[in-house]
């Protein structure tokens, strides 16, 4: 498998689906086993509008780290980043000014891996392996003290990631610790899946990964809001995916009531 794929860590549990790479297979992407298709195909049989769903993440992480650039952000933690795609944080960012520093973290080694491979060369851009479970091993990470000052403001990136943190590590409490640690003017940039409009497709996916051995928990809305804390919502607010300030160039028509995420974006003040 090695020799076939050079972005394959060695050690990997090819007979687990892994939560990384199955998304990165609903994006269409090349990175991923087929025990993680057969997940996503069992998942997309029962919920057509999956890849959907996820593309819409993907956008709204996009549109967020460019209105934090426009706010004056500069640096950039993204916390369960995932398998590197179209339109990463550092791309975003070092498009509108090349001087923006990110700090990547994931739990997965095939993330981390192809991570590393894409940001050979950019010294501004590093992945740290991490669970985020453990912040200091976040925040003290050799990377995170080489390229961010967090005495200044930063943007924290936590996107499509706190789902798969169960209520008994505390997901509330892991971002408070994230949010003490920088400064105030920095943005909390969150989106997660939500339980309201979804019925008995949640409990569906919640066993299915469940089995897989990446314990997926949809949370109620409120319960979402509840995670940002102290941090003052930006306009406007919590809302489902594609209506977080959608591109007036490509605003979405359809119905908002199918995407079981919501995002938001925060600032601490
Ligand atoms: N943030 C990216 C996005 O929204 O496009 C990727 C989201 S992907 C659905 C979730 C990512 O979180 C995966 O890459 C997974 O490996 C990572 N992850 C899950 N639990 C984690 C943990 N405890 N610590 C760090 N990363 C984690």
């Amino acid at each position: 498998m090695q020799q076939e794929h050079g972005w394959v860590p060695p050690g990997i549990d090819l007979s687990r689906p892994s939560a990384a790479r199955v998304y990165d297979y609903y994006l269409g992407g090349s990175h991923n086993f087929g025990v993680d298709r057969e997940l996503a195909r069992v998942a997309i049989e029962d919920w057509p509008e999956l890849p959907m769903i996820m593309q819409a993440n993907r956008a709204f992480l996009r549109r967020a780290v460019k209105f934090c650039v426009q706010a004056g952000i500069r640096q950039f933690l993204d916390i369960g980043s995932g398998i590197p795609t179209v339109g990463n944080v550092h791309e975003v960012a070092q498009e509108l000014d090349p001087d923006c520093r990110v700090v990547y973290v994931d739990i997965d080694p095939v993330a981390v891996a192809h991570s590393r491979i894409m940001l050979a060369g950019n010294d501004f851009s590093e992945i740290v392996q991490a669970d985020l479970r453990q912040p200091e091993r976040v925040l003290d990470a050799p990377q995170t003290k080489a390229l961010l000052d967090l005495s200044q403001p930063v943007a924290v990136l936590m996107v499509a990631v706190l789902h798969f943190v169960p209520d008994e590590a505390d997901p509330a409490a892991l971002v408070r610790h994230y949010l003490d640690a920088v400064a105030p003017g920095s943005f909390l940039v969150l989106s997660h899946a939500c339980l309201e409009g979804v019925g008995e497709q949640a409990e569906f996916h919640q066993k299915l990964y469940r089995r897989a051995g990446s314990a997926l928990t949809m949370r109620p809305v409120d319960q979402v809001a509840g995670l940002f804390g102290p941090a003052r919502l930006v306009e406007p607010g919590l809302v489902r995916l594609p209506l977080w300030r959608p591109d007036p160039a490509a605003p979405y028509e359809g119905d908002p009531a199918v995407f079981a995420g919501f995002a938001a974006v925060g600032q601490k003040v």
